[in-house]
């Protein structure tokens, strides 16, 4: 079921092979009837993550590019909505050639076609199926499973299933009664697991796993268990230990390429570990309820603080609370303060004047995406005097895009082909998406951070600071360090008179890793420290 953690299993999984020596790619394949999950609500779905290539993806994808570094890509998630907008459009241009269209065969030829994408490049393809044995939507995905092991001339396919042990507090017991269950449930449909990793509070005594082996016929050294751990970045190691990768491999009849090299992950554990004292970071946003709205801005907070080696506290703030200014008080207690992407008016008023107060009080401050256009927003008003300064997405009445400081973007340059978006187009689709180089200029904060001239960021928005306003703001103070390639879109702000004031139009917490912390992350947190220090 949901929120089990078959991402993190996955992931970890994929780290496990990779420090045996094997190439891996990492799939999701999810059975809801979205398209893909560009326009669900982040309070029901959580974060949309962006690929390289632009797509828009679940945020399962996000774990496995920061357990494995692999950069995910549009092709490795899809959802049942994907397939069966792809089928239909096909029995539309009759490449059916008039047949009856069902979900056996062509729904799951449609599925077997995307789990076999690419399946030469690496060793290992791990796909991962979201939902819950015997949801409806998810059956066409386990029949197409069931059926592409079938068709496999070698032995080259395991199933692995992650399950429940529920454990009663009142009489001290893990029940393996549900996981009994799951798999029977599984074997209706033609499944038999080779592997069970099993979730619980608490470690799984012996015989509770020979309990398990027996009644679920798989062999007891492939049961796994999954135990609640203190930072989730321990998770591959906690498998190891309990020989998941080693199980994988003796089911596949496989030879480990190498020793198993786990020093990148026993990094990261000393880090956690042996970090001192907190940072308090504020993050002012919209979706704050919902940790998992803002999953991807969470851990590059963390990773921050691994680069530090200190912790990072976060607290989620509702930026409609600031709209009365007295209200910014609250905010003193912080050593520094994020406002990450967002979309839409509400809220927005609150989050200048918490941009104003970071500005003024010298709090760390970091606006990513509508955070760096609301910076622009309350330097424009505040200290360049253009007290109109809106955004296009927030305030229409303006006649043309041209006169906004935060202009809607019809047009711009990708992999040199001119890109064109109307505002009137579907939801979904119009947005500059996906990764884009972005000059850096020399001798300011951002080259310091980044120490090179070109890097490549994720993005995901519609509206763009308007390069027209640079002289003026650049006047009154404000730097624009860095820019799209052709010089036309800024891509990232800052203020030299300030211990730490940037903004940056794309979203860095995407492509941050544990391993490898963001380095804005980490300089933020590391100003943010410094400022600890200095009280
Ligand atoms: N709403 C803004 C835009 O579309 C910012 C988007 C974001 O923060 N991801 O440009």
């Amino acid at each position: 079921m949901s929120s089990l953690g078959k991402g993190l299993t996955s992931a970890s999984l994929g780290a496990l092979l990779q420090a045996r020596g094997f190439s891996v790619r990492l799939r999701k394949l999810d059975p809801y009837l979205n398209v893909d999950p560009g326009t669900m609500s982040p309070f029901e779905h959580g974060e949309v993550f962006v690929t390289d290539d632009g797509a828009e993806t679940d945020l399962d994808l996000g774990h496995y590019e920061r357990f494995t570094g692999v950069a995910a890509q549009s092709t490795d998630s899809v959802s049942s909505g994907r397939i069966y907008s792809t089928v239909l459009e096909r029995e539309r241009k009759g490449d059916y050639l008039g047949e009856t269209i069902q979900v056996i065969p062509h729904v799951t030829n449609e599925i077997k076609k995307f789990l076999a994408l690419h399946e030469d490049e690496v060793d290992f393809m791990l796909c991962e199926i979201g939902g819950t044995i015997g949801d409806i939507e998810g059956l066409p995905f386990f029949e197409a499973i069931r059926q592409f092991s079938q068709e496999k001339k070698t032995n080259s396919c395991i199933f692995v299933h992650l399950t429940l042990l529920p454990f009663l507090a009142s009489s001290r017991e893990l029940k393996t009664k549900p996981t009994q269950h799951s798999v029977k449930e599984l074997r209706s449909i033609g499944i038999s697991p080779d592997i069970l990793v099993c979730r619980s509070e608490v470690p799984i005594p012996r015989k509770e796993k020979e309990k398990i082996a027996l009644f679920c016929n798989v062999n007891e050294k492939n049961i796994i268990a999954a135990n609640d751990l203190e930072t989730i970045y321990e998770a591959p190691i906690a498998f190891f230990d309990e020989g998941l990768d080693d199980a994988v491999l003796q089911v596949l009849n496989l030879k480990s390429k190498k020793e198993p090299d786990l020093n990148i992950w026993n990094d990261v554990s000393s880090r956690y570990r042996s970090s001192e004292g907190s940072v308090k970071i504020a993050v002012v946003g919209k979706y704050t309820k919902l940790e998992d709205a803002y999953k991807s801005l969470s851990e590059a907070l963390i990773h921050g603080g691994l680069a530090n080696k200190t912790n990072v506290e976060v607290t989620w703030l509702e930026s409609e609370e600031f709209e009365k200014s007295a209200q910014t008080k609250r905010l003193n207690k912080f050593d520094g303060i994020l406002i990450p992407g967002g979309f839409g008016k509400r809220g927005t008023e609150g989050k200048i004047k918490v941009i104003k107060y970071a500005r003024e009080k010298q709090i760390p401050f970091l606006g990513i995406c509508l955070g760096m256009q609301l910076l622009v927003i309350e330097y424009a008003r505040n200290c360049a005097g253009l007290k109109e300064a809106s955004s296009e997405e927030f305030d229409e009445k303006s006649n043309s895009s041209e006169d906004h400081l935060i202009y809607h973007l019809s047009k711009w340059i990708k992999d040199q082909k001119v890109e064109i978006r109307s505002k009137v187009q579907n939801k979904g689709g119009t947005m500059r998406l996906g990764a884009y180089p972005a000059k850096i200029k020399k001798g300011t904060m951002a080259y310091s951070i980044y120490k090179k001239a070109i890097v490549s960021e994720r993005h995901r928005h519609r509206f763009e600071v308007n390069v027209n306003y640079q002289k003026v703001l650049e006047d009154s103070g404000l730097t624009f360090s860095g820019f799209s390639q052709d010089g036309l879109l800024p891509e990232v702000v800052e203020l030299s008179s300030h211990p730490f004031f940037l903004g940056v139009q794309f979203h860095p917490e995407l492509k941050s890793k544990p391993f490898e912390p963001h380095p804005i992350f980490s300089n933020f947190i590391k100003t943010a420290l410094e400022q600890t220090r200095l009280v």
